[in-house]
């Protein structure tokens, strides 16, 4: 059973504040700042260029990468790091569509984050061959996965509401049309069990400064089923992605296996608080996560629900359809979230009237939770959101 006090510990939160909000960024761990320091005073000070082969930066994406892999189920050597989330999810999109070449129609859904709808309709509109990106509500995938779909790309934990697809219930009737699957774990790699591989889906993506609390902008992961690897063309092909990068060929040539999917230099300082962050995850067994992660949220929703009927639940009820994460819905959420804020309980606000908690077993407490739901009712049912200085908004939420 996972140590939660000792957990806690290993994270540097400041006094006196209630962090619901590590679904969006998670704290900072405590041996990150000592394990930046020694990569840039010993590594890139005193080792300067052979940092890459004596301090082994240039094999590092992988070795994170297998690292993440353990905890959404993928097996070794299928997963790499690098990029932005953003990118990773173009990646698999243009590499799925390649697989398929016949298939006009991406299949998503309306609970996906934007940026991945966004860069899927770029790609599609770069590729010029007729492609339509096909958007459902997120009850209505399954009955619209059909014959004509190249892809089926959805993030499994929805980041406005916290609703979880049935990751293989969907994959399978993906295959059973003979189409893609891409799943992204934005919300789930560190917060509920994943089983990539059980589920066999075909790519993933996913971010590491969520729940993996690799800081802001670490570094993203995408996944790719070991049948696909040597298959696939990675239509981003970057010289850290060729089969023989020093050997400086003038032919774009892929490399064997995950290595493939590499773009260009990676960000070793970042790398390396991620590396730290990863250190608490080595003992810890995910359904311990769910376990405790299905607590907090259950408390949290029973105790805001007794406390006022001002705000109402916009996540699934039935914890099984949920990911670590509640948002309660209220008109002026922006608002109250921002005096929830004042008063020491960090959460953050989705538009248009989505208030949000992310719950991390590794640090959160049953008493945090409580004090928060019980700051949440006081500031509705008092109206404490009513000042100025909360209504006005940052350009961040
Ligand atoms: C957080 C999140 C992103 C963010 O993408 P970046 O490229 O890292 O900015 C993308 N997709 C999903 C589903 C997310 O939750």
């Amino acid at each position: 059973m996972t140590d939660f006090a000792a957990t806690r510990d290993f994270f540097d939160l400041p006094d006196g504040v209630i962090y619901l909000d590590g679904n969006s960024l998670g704290p900072l761990p405590q041996n990150a700042v000592s394990r930046a320091n020694r990569t840039m005073t010993d590594e890139w000070g005193g080792m300067l260029i052979g940092g890459w082969n004596k301090a082994r930066w240039m094999e590092m994406p992988i070795r994170l990468g297998d690292r993440i892999g353990r905890l959404v189920g993928a097996q070794p050597g299928s997963v790499v790091i690098g990029d932005t989330l953003s990118i990773k999810v173009y990646q698999a999109l243009a590499a799925a569509l390649e697989l398929r070449p016949e298939r006009k129609v991406v299949l998503s859904d309306s609970g996906n984050f934007p940026t991945d709808l966004y860069m899927a309709d770029g790609l599609l509109r770069s590729l010029g061959k007729g492609h339509e990106l096909r958007i459902v509500a997120p009850e209505e995938v399954s009955g619209a996965i059909d014959e004509t779909i190249a892809a089926v790309m959805l993030t499994h934990v929805d980041y406005g509401t916290g609703r979880m697809h049935d990751m293989a219930g969907i994959t399978r009737m993906t295959h059973e049309a003979g189409a893609i699957s891409i799943w992204d774990l934005a919300h789930s790699a560190g917060a509920v069990p994943v089983d990539l591989a059980g589920c066999g889906v075909d790519m993933a993506t996913g971010c590491t400064y969520k729940y993996l609390n690799g800081g802001p902008g670490a570094p993203a992961f995408i996944y790719v089923n070991p049948d696909l690897q040597d298959i696939v063309r990675p239509a981003l092909s970057g010289w850290l992605g060729h089969d023989a990068p020093f050997a400086f060929d003038l032919d774009y040539r892929p490399a064997p296996g995950i290595a493939r999917m590499r773009v260009g230099t990676p960000p070793v300082i970042q790398m390396a608080v991620l590396d730290a962050a990863l250190d608490v995850w080595d003992e810890i067994d995910m359904d311990d996560i769910r376990a405790r992660s299905i607590e907090l949220s259950e408390l949290f929703i029973s105790r805001v629900e007794s406390g006022t009927t001002q705000v109402s639940l916009a996540s699934p009820r039935d914890p099984a359809e949920r990911g670590s994460q509640v948002s309660f819905r209220f008109r002026e959420g922006y608002a109250a979230m921002q005096a929830l804020i004042a008063r020491g309980v960090i959460g953050d606000f989705r538009a248009p009237d989505r208030m949000r908690f992310g719950f991390c077993p590794l640090y959160n407490t049953e008493d945090e939770v409580r004090r928060a739901a019980a700051t949440l009712c006081e500031i509705v049912e008092r109206g404490e959101w009513d000042r100025p200085e909360f209504l006005k908004r940052e350009a961040v939420t």
